[in-house]
């Protein structure tokens, strides 16, 4: 199992945090992005979308996950696991100077996430990655939107897990 974050930056104007609009553990929210099949390297022509909300059966019968793929050349299974509460808004400051903060943290098996400008999608048209500052009303810019996976080892456990 690898462990991917999914960090991201933008370059915000008239709002101080910037997240899915339930939050970055928001379960409807969906991911897209493309997948690399570890086996024989063959990627994923469509993107792939995943939600806290979605989840089905592992194939072995043991618990639940939040996608089941089967790679279309050598048929092998992937899993992706999405693992909320390591999140954390991007601020506007750290938008002005082009840091990145981290949203989600998939435990991938069988694939390796693909992450670029035209492979990770953000729906920004109907305000779902947006938290508007509803005290002064201004008006909110979004641009320059930035996202990037990557590899993160696990250290602890349950509740005390740190993933850098
Ligand atoms: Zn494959």
């Amino acid at each position: 199992m690898v462990y991917y974050a999914l960090e991201f930056t933008a370059e915000i104007d008239g709002l101080t945090n910037l997240q899915p609009r339930g939050g970055c553990d928001d379960p409807t929210y969906t991911y897209y992005f493309k997948l690399r099949c570890e086996n024989c390297g063959e990627i994923t022509q469509k993107s792939t979308c995943v939600s806290l909300s979605e989840e089905v059966p592992l194939p072995n019968g043991r618990g639940t996950t939040n996608l089941v793929q089967k790679c279309k050349l050598c048929s092998r299974d992937g899993t992706i696991q999405m693992v909320p509460g390591q999140g954390k808004p991007l601020t506007d400051s750290q938008g002005q100077s082009g840091q990145y903060t981290r949203l989600m943290i998939f435990d991938c098996r069988g694939f390796e996430p693909i992450s670029g400008e035209t492979t990770f999608e953000m729906d920004l048209s109907e305000g779902d990655f947006a938290d508007y500052d509803e005290k002064s009303e201004c008006p909110v810019g979004i641009s320059n939107l930035k996202a990037a996976f990557k590899v993160v080892k696990k250290t602890g456990d349950g509740a005390r897990a740190v993933y850098r």
